[in-house]
């Protein structure tokens, strides 16, 4: 008998992953011992109640909340820990920015600068590593503009445009230091259901066109099911269901899920 090799188990490295993760404001606890991980290219949808913790999740992700307790990595690497020398810390704001700069993040509310135009808004972010010339990074926001139909509004200021003109900047925006982590946090919500539609084609056309890992929060189960990869369920922090779409929206094996989606359905839409 040879000797035998281990055969190569394509071990991958989750893009991201929360290990018994923590977070408490004051006494309440959104999550609690949240693990869960992301495989690179991974397009999931984050579903559940309002108060479930999806926000916070995201936010965590893109360093604007800290955990209280446990670890989250990106490439394996601790978002909220630092190695220095062999000594564990907590991250240093330095660690925080080049962590960050994997994720871009879209919210709700859209979060555009509202003195700056859209050009000066997507641009802005390149501009401030330092990294490119303010003619570069004009020339990559616009890029970025046509991408999402909006290269003509270049010189509008945000009060100029509609809702889904504002969200599909800062789409743009997001995607201006080339993350490799999208983090959409209900983009639609805030818009009037007529301008829902040309936001979600600009994400379906990502979805189709990069091999971003994207991260998607949602109300709109139809489109969760069309886009998802995955699917997670949460409720109280915690997750009840995790699963491919077809399985949480056709057959979900838990009473919390098949509640919800009859609640969502109640509420007059298609699943
Ligand atoms: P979701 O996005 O699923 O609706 P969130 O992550 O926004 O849920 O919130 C989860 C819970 O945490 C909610 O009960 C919310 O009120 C609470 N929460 C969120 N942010 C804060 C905060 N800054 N201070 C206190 N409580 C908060
Ligand atoms: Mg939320």
């Amino acid at each position: 008998m040879g000797l035998r090799v281990a055969p190569d188990q394509g071990v991958q490295v989750p893009i991201v992953e929360f290990r018994e993760v923590g977070k408490s404001y004051g006494t309440f606890d959104v999550l609690n011992q949240l693990s869960f991980s992301v495989k690179p290219g991974e397009r999931l949808a984050l579903i559940g109640p309002s108060g479930s913790g999806k926000t916070t999740i995201l936010r965590i992700l893109m360093t604007l909340e800290t955990v209280t307790s446990g670890n989250v990595f990106i490439n394996g690497i601790s978002l909220n820990r630092e190695q220095i020398s062999g000594r564990e810390f907590s991250a240093s704001e330095d660690h925080l920015r080049r962590m960050r700069a994997h994720i871009g993040m879209v919210f709700q509310h859209f979060n555009l600068f509202p003195h700056r135009t859209a050009l000066q808004n997507v641009a802005l972010a390149p501009l401030l590593t330092g990294r490119m010339t303010k003619a570069a990074a004009n020339e990559r926001a616009l890029q970025l503009l046509d991408k999402v139909g909006l290269a003509s509004k270049a010189d509008e200021y945000p009060a100029r445009l509609s809702g889904g003109q504002k969200q599909r900047v800062a789409i743009a925006r997001a995607l201006a230091l080339q993350p490799n982590i999208l983090l959409l946090d209900e983009i639609t919500s805030a818009l009037d259901p007529e301008l829902v539609e040309e936001v979600l084609n600009v994400i379906t056309d990502l979805r189709n066109e990069t091999d971003m890992t994207m991260l998607l929060v949602t109300h709109e189960m139809g489109f969760a099911r069309d886009f998802a990869d995955r699917v997670l369920f949460f409720e109280q922090g915690k997750i009840i269901e995790d699963g491919p779409p077809k399985t949480i929206f056709q057959s979900p094996h838990h009473e919390r899920t098949k509640s919800f989606l009859r609640k969502v359905i109640a509420a007059g839409q298609r699943v």
